[in-house]
């Protein structure tokens, strides 16, 4: 995860700023990166998070001073935004944009109708599912995948309407879509139950989607994976969600990414583990070893004097980040090989090796001599 920016720097203000002055740079940044003006702009929605998150600690006096004290630690909680969605951020300062309900600067900027009602008429979003191998993983691919949504009912054209028949002007909220709801002293503003924020009803609804509109389909759609993903990414497709018979637009499509482990690599985020088995004497004298990278053999010097669990690292020959697009490394991972069998040379020379160092070995035992008889008359037999 990245390190969190101090809040000033993200508002651009000086640490004496004035309530005004960082409400005013606030309002600049949101208009800027705001989501109606930037769609389908990932970082934009991260910045307009990130203002907000400034914004919000930055003009509450007890926050700012406790911020100024400790840093992003002397709010506890963790390194995650307040904020989940840009939605949430309407919800918390639609009031500093003027005006009530959410409605004032927006509203103007961006041609009416308010985040409010956008949100309430946009088609709900979707999740699929991808599992990927490593290398499709690391590389990026577009897969088609099969998605059942709502989509709008041929029948009716997402009237709801049956051949004939038309909407009429929902009696429980007056057509207005909203109906306010009484809690205690707060009263909230709310979709009409009756009309689904519509704002109309029919009386006499289309037999084929049963007055909603649209009827579940199943449909192929691609997706574009990027490079380095992993394991429990997230792929947003915009608009390939559902529609909204009411219009506004359509939800967003959240492709789950699940990445297979892989038979040779162990990933850590974006760095990539070998285990490379070496020889005793390979550690002793050093080797030039072959080892896989995702893009083929690659030579690794291994110094003499090596001791084993020792890593090597292949410098870029890891997994991309998937925002960045800088490479992780490979780190070969060595360990010594211990041969199950060896040869009457080998063993000679190993107990001379063992005679040299005087260390203390096993003496040789009669089954070890019939393994080597058996070995040699499996061979002959061969040829
Ligand atoms: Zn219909
Ligand atoms: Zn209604």
């Amino acid at each position: 995860m990245a390190e969190k920016r101090d809040y000033y720097e993200v508002l651009g203000v000086s640490r004496d700023a004035s309530k005004g002055v960082i409400g005013s740079a606030y309002r600049k940044l949101a208009i800027k990166y705001h989501p109606d003006s930037n769609p389908d702009d990932e970082q934009a929605v991260e910045k307009f998070k990130e203002a907000a998150e400034a914004y919000e600690v930055l003009s509450d006096e007890a926050k700012r001073a406790k911020y100024d004290q400790y840093g992003h630690a002397g709010l506890g909680g963790g390194d995650g935004s307040q904020f989940s969605s840009v939605e949430d951020i309407f919800e918390a300062f639609g009031g500093i944009f003027g005006g009530g309900g959410g409605g004032g600067i927006f509203d103007s900027l961006f041609g009416g109708g308010g985040r409010r009602t956008e949100r309430s008429r946009r088609g709900a979003d979707i999740r699929c599912d991808v599992t990927l191998d490593l290398e499709e993983a690391a590389a990026g691919c577009s897969k088609q995948v099969e998605v059942t949504r709502n989509e709008l009912c041929d029948s009716c054209d997402g009237s709801g309407a049956a051949p004939g028949a038309v909407r009429e002007s929902c009696a429980r909220c007056g057509g207005r879509g909203q109906v306010v709801q009484s809690a205690g002293i707060l009263r909230v503003q709310t979709t009409c139950p009756a009309c689904q924020g519509s704002g109309s009803t029919v009386a006499n609804p289309c037999g084929d989607c049963r007055g909603n509109g649209v009827v579940p389909k199943t449909s192929e759609i691609k997706v574009n994976i990027p490079a380095g993903v992993d394991d429990g990414t997230r792929v947003r497709i915009a608009g390939q969600g559902e529609v909204n018979p009411q219009g506004g637009s359509t939800g967003d499509c959240y492709c789950f990414i699940r990445v297979r482990e892989h038979q040779v690599f162990e990933r850590h985020d974006n760095h990539l583990v070998v285990r490379v088995p070496l020889t005793y004497a390979q550690f002793v004298l050093g080797a030039e070893v072959e080892v896989p990278t995702l893009k083929g053999m690659e030579s690794v010097t291994i110094p003499s004097g090596t001791q084993t669990g020792e890593i090597f690292r292949v410098r870029g020959a890891g997994v991309p980040n998937v925002h960045t697009g800088r490479h992780g490394d490979l780190l070969v991972e060595t360990r010594v090989e211990i041969p199950a069998r060896v040869s009457a040379e080998q063993e000679e020379l190993l107990r001379q090796l063992a005679q040299l160092e005087e260390t203390e070995v096993a003496p040789e035992r009669k089954s070890w001599l019939d393994s080597i008889k058996e070995f040699f008359s499996g061979t002959e037999a061969d040829e």
